[in-house]
């Protein structure tokens, strides 16, 4: 049973949803008449991406790309991987990247920093999740859920190892699971 992998509920999904939808509608206020394309970064963001378009009530397009910075383990390796890039010429797009969660900073600094290259119209940040105690690198967050303690986390697309990404809260891992 995974439940019995789980230590807590750090956020219900009632709580999710409530700040999911907050996040649309400011995110409909910022981009009315504008082309906009939300990048979803696989795979933890994309329970929270399907959510967050839904309550998205202007014009918006979605692209994905896979990188990887964390083997199965729960410590980044520092280096970053573009495992799928996007289908999409964002030449003169407004973009919005949206993630799971920022820990240490480095994916998202690498993925603003790449995409820029691109030349799109504007880039902002959307995280659904923060760990602002385990930043290294300094990445300007626009849209962002939820404050998170420094904790390993899984559910609502978050995974450890494969699993667990179907859990519908957000929830603490036991930490006899990933030290095992
Ligand atoms: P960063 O590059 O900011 O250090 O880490 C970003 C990525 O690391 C996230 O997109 C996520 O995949 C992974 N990550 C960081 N913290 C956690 C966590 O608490 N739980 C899970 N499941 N993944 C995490
Ligand atoms: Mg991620
Ligand atoms: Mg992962």
């Amino acid at each position: 049973m995974l439940n019995q992998d789980i230590e807590r509920v750090l956020i219900t999904r009632e709580e999710i949803s409530t700040r999911i939808k907050e996040l649309g509608e400011q995110i409909t206020r910022d981009y009315q008449e504008k082309n906009l394309l939300l990048v979803g970064v696989l795979k933890g963001a994309v329970v929270f991406m399907a959510d967050l378009m839904r309550e998205i009530r202007t014009t918006v397009d979605i692209d994905f790309m896979d990188v990887s910075s964390y083997g199965s383990s729960t410590e980044s390796s520092g280096v970053v991987r573009i495992l799928k890039d996007l289908d999409t010429d964002i030449q003169g797009k407004h973009i919005i990247i949206v993630e799971d969660i920022i820990d240490s900073g480095l994916t998202l600094n690498y993925l603003t920093k790449l995409l820029q290259s691109r030349n799109p119209a504007s880039i902002k940040v959307c995280v659904l999740l923060d760990k602002p105690e385990r930043r290294d690198l300094e990445v300007a967050i626009h849209y962002r859920g939820f404050s998170v303690p420094n904790e390993f986390i899984v559910g609502y697309g978050l995974d450890y190892d494969g699993k667990y990404r179907n859990l519908p809260d957000i929830c603490i891992l036991k930490p006899e699971v990933y030290r095992a």
